[in-house]
């Protein structure tokens, strides 16, 4: 049958891949010593591994690890959000 074809197809591919990524590689890592060793950003923009949440307050979208919490469990983006909200109208739901 043609998977021994498709074998063969994914082995050129990888092997492909695994040459243009050793030569990238090769070729940034000169460039890094080049511009002064790997500057590592201190403060990265957003992760985009991280989840997004909603907060409760002015309803924007912001990573989950800085999320505030409410006593009843809602989240949100500041402690602010959370002050105005508890200062207006706490319990909207109940
Ligand atoms: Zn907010």
């Amino acid at each position: 049958m043609a998977s021994i074809q498709r074998v063969l197809i994914f082995l050129v591919l990888l092997y492909l891949v695994w040459r243009v990524l050793g030569i990238r590689g090769r070729k940034l890592s000169r460039e890094l010593r080049e511009s002064g060793i790997g500057r590592e950003p201190r403060s990265r923009p957003v992760d985009p591994s991280q989840p997004l949440v909603r907060c409760a307050g002015c309803g924007t979208f912001f990573p989950a690890e800085r999320i505030q919490r409410d006593r009843d469990g809602l989240g949100y983006c500041s402690d602010d959000c959370r002050q105005r909200l508890a200062a207006s109208g706490e319990h909207a739901a109940s």
